[in-house]
């Protein structure tokens, strides 16, 4: 069975690329953060919410409006129950598919190093199935981006019957069509992102000195591991991405199925291209550094602020420091 810790995934570890844990996403502690970051006056995002990592639904999520992803972050109360409703849902049947391939064991765990282990366990375990030619669910994927460590779960990865590795990610549509070429976008980068993370990943990285906590040593012992530190764990890791015989992600597929019936909408095949996600990467990251601020929509995607829950508070809708036009044309 794949190993959870007991907090459910939502542990991600720091290893040796920053300091402790947040919860998935790096959320913010509870607080009001715009104070904090008064008192503090940072003008680096990653200071100001307390981040030491993102994930990639957080850089995917700044393709739709990067505005819209701030106010996310800094005004949760007005977020609308309809989403958190399509969130819940999407992660049942993201979990219901999961359950199909294997149970859920679950490791009591002491530290966030134990955490990670965790996650390490499982990723050691999946590249043993992955190289048998089997199907793989929610594989995490981590690295480091523009100095900032990036981690993401790929929902799935398998085989086609012409021999490729295929990523699938599974989308949950509210309405029973296909999304819009909006979402189509930002749900492209997102499989984009995950491709670069995992490449890099089986091309070789990696590199901490907490001892594993009794039951995660435990697990690691019954699935045929002895390790007694974090950094083991990473050693090994990086040993079998390394001499792993898995190739590089050769097709990218989003699969659309309706929320409430369950019923698949149709999936779309996305031609990678490296050089566009590299800028992208650099562009969204930026933000996060301070080196820019942040962005609403183009004016050409205005129609997106309707459907928008912080359209009553947005200072870049209400042209507060320039009108968008003109900010727009300022940051071209
Ligand atoms: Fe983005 Fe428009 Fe929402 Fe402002 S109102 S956060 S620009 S979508």
């Amino acid at each position: 069975g794949l190993v959870v810790d007991e907090c459910f995934r939502t542990v991600m570890p720091s290893c040796s690329l920053g300091p402790p844990t947040e919860p998935e996403g790096g959320d913010v502690a509870k607080g009001n953060v715009l104070e904090t970051a008064k008192r503090k006056r940072s003008h680096v995002p990653l200071e100001i919410f307390h981040l030491r990592y993102l994930s990639v639904t957080d850089i995917s999520a700044q393709v739709w409006c990067e505005q819209q992803m701030v106010y996310r972050r800094e005004r949760p109360d007005l977020t609308t129950p309809e989403n958190i409703v399509l969130l819940n849902t999407g992660k049942s049947i993201h979990l219901a598919r999961e359950l199909e391939d294997h149970d859920l064991v679950t490791v009591s765990t002491t530290s966030r190093e134990d955490s990670w282990a965790i996650k390490v366990l499982n990723l050691l375990g999946m590249l043993l199935v992955l190289q048998e030619g089997h199907r793989v669910r929610e594989f995490p994927v981590f690295g480091v981006l523009e100095d900032i460590f990036v981690v993401g779960v790929i929902d799935q990865l398998g085989y086609t019957p012409k021999g490729e590795l295929e990523l699938n990610e599974l989308k949950t549509q509210n309405n029973a069509s296909m999304p819009s070429a909006a979402q189509k976008k930002r749900d492209r980068f997102q499989v984009f992102l995950y491709k670069y993370l995992f490449d890099a990943m089986v091309q070789g990285c990696l590199a901490p000195e907490q001892p594993l906590g009794p039951h995660v040593q435990d697990q690691a012992r019954k699935s045929g591991f002895t390790v007694s530190h974090f950094r083991d764990l990473l050693e090994l890791l990086s040993l079998n991405l390394t001499h792993c015989e898995i190739p590089a992600i050769d097709r990218l597929q989003i699969e659309y199925i309706h929320q409430d019936s369950g019923t698949a909408l149709g999936t779309e095949v996305v031609a990678y291209d490296q050089d566009e996600v590299g800028a992208a990467v650099r562009y969204f990251l930026a933000y996060w550094k301070g080196q820019r601020d942040s962005r609403g929509v183009d004016v050409e995607d205005a129609w997106k602020c309707r459907y928008c829950a912080y359209a009553g508070i947005c200072e870049w809708r209400m042209g507060k420091a320039g009108s968008p036009a003109e900010r727009w044309k300022k940051s071209k």
